[in-house]
């Protein structure tokens, strides 16, 4: 028995969704990249913006036809838009079999158990779960749910409040990933370095994580500034598997912006918090989400993102038109001409693209240590993804002298040798020309 999975959405969907293949694997099905020949079809969806939620429910639609085709198949919804429309969907779409909301995945293994009503024979786990899995970047889950209320999100609705995993359960989880191939671990949560278990703070857990067997490589998203404290900024300078790159979102750049949406800091703030982590960390990437068109947003206000963009030059950037969410505060808040959303995510947009490609083209000329994730692809420590100009066996470091920049990725060619862990950061920033 096969089945297929379709993501929406963020990290913590796909981590998500990795965590409920596993749960189907452990009962003996084998996954597919093609939906002809699954018996489950799985759609992870996401409903942190309309328009997520709209291809989700499309192609939930289309899946009726699919069912019809096979008797036995069976459709499985999951995910925030599920938790968020249970009822409707049920309505809708009655053909589905199982919808389980964001608050219950990690009931899953109970409810996938129910529906298929079979637990996996001996052999079938030995052909389910190959003791090397194929993935050289991990993700792994320390906490659920959000205790923001930022005013435009949802998430804090379909997910609920903050809860952690242990760090024991964390280390675990770590270990199961290295054993399957891992070497990078990426942890998450929706404000991951709000993290705490007991005396253990975020911290903690990183150094925990990053001297654990097998993993050269740690990263984590998405952090939130509040949280971003000395203590992390110096376990990220100092501990060599923690990589020098934060995706940080900071929304707008308007003081009268970030209060209408509750973030709990100012514009000066994350300013002085970025020149914090660049002189910890020269040479460290920096990326971020932006909303645009946020109820009340003038044009003074947009201006205000516009320059904090230059002031700070991002990386990269998530660019959003703001999309109201129906049950949250700015929900009840009157909206911008779509029009002029539009017009406003264009702008915003091609400065950041421009920023980005410049940021891109500096590393020109530079070596980087890339962790290759499969055939000629690769990323930096800094989180930039490298086509090499020769094939390497995935999961090797090497070291890539850049040679180009692409509008997403950079062009490298392969150096002699491997890299040991000393030498990572020294080479990294000395190489770099930092704004
Ligand atoms: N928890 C993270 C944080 O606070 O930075 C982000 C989680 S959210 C799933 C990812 C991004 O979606 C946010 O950073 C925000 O830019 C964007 N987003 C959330 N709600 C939105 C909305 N109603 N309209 C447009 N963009 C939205
Ligand atoms: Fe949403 Fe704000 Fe929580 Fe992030 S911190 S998930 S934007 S409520």
């Amino acid at each position: 028995m096969k089945f297929f999975v379709r993501t929406y959405g963020c990290q913590m969907n796909v981590a998500d969704s990795n965590e409920m293949s596993r749960h189907l694997q452990a009962r003996g099905l084998v996954e597919t990249q093609d939906p002809d020949d699954a018996s489950v079809m799985l759609i992870n969806t996401c409903t942190v913006r309309q328009h997520a939620e709209d291809r989700a429910f499309s192609e939930i639609g289309r899946l009726k036809r699919w069912k019809a085709k096979k008797s036995g198949r069976k459709v499985v919804v999951t995910g925030c838009a599920a938790e968020r429309t249970k009822e409707y969907l049920e309505d809708r779409f009655p053909f589905l079999d199982l919808i389980v909301g964001a608050k219950s995945i990690e009931s899953f293994e109970h409810m996938a158990e129910q529906l298929l009503d079979r637990r996996a024979t001996d052999e079938e786990l030995d052909y389910a779960m190959p003791a090397v899995g194929d993935k050289v970047a991990a993700f792994v889950t320390i906490m659920r749910g959000c205790n923001y209320s930022c005013t435009y999100c949802i998430v804090p609705y379909v997910r609920g409040r903050e809860i952690y995993h242990s760090v024991e359960r964390i280390l675990a989880e770590v270990a199961d990933r290295v054993r399957e191939g891992a070497r990078e671990i990426t942890l998450l949560g929706q404000t991951v370095n709000s993290y705490r278990h007991g005396q253990h703070r975020f911290a903690d857990l990183l150094g925990a994580v990053a001297s654990s067997d097998g993993v050269d490589r740690v990263r984590f998203i998405s952090p939130h500034p509040y949280y971003m404290s000395d203590r992390v900024i110096e376990t990220m300078a100092t501990v060599p598997q923690i990589c020098e790159s934060l995706h940080l979102p900071v929304q707008s750049g308007s003081n009268a912006m970030l209060k209408a949406m509750a973030r709990n800091y100012t514009r000066e703030q994350y300013v002085e918090l970025v020149r914090k982590m660049r002189e910890a960390m020269p040479g460290m990437s920096l990326s971020t989400d932006i909303i645009v068109g946020f109820p009340g947003e003038t044009e003074e206000d947009f201006q205000q993102t516009l320059s904090m963009i230059e002031e700070l030059q991002f990386d990269w950037g998530f660019i959003f038109k703001y999309s109201t969410r129906e049950g949250t505060p700015a929900a009840n808040f009157p909206c911008h001409p779509e029009s002029l959303v539009e017009e406003r995510h264009r702008r915003c947009l091609e400065l950041v693209d421009r920023i980005a490609f410049a940021k891109r083209v500096q590393l020109v000329g530079t070596t980087q240590d890339v962790l290759v994730e499969e055939d000629n692809f690769g990323r930096t420590r800094t989180n930039h993804k490298v086509h090499i100009n020769v094939n390497v066996a995935p999961s090797e470091v090497v070291r890539v002298r850049i040679t180009g920049a692409q509008r997403a990725t950079l062009e490298g060619e392969l150096q002699n040798g491997n890299v040991t862990f000393e030498n990572f950061r020294q080479e990294d920033s000395s190489g770099l020309i930092c704004p």
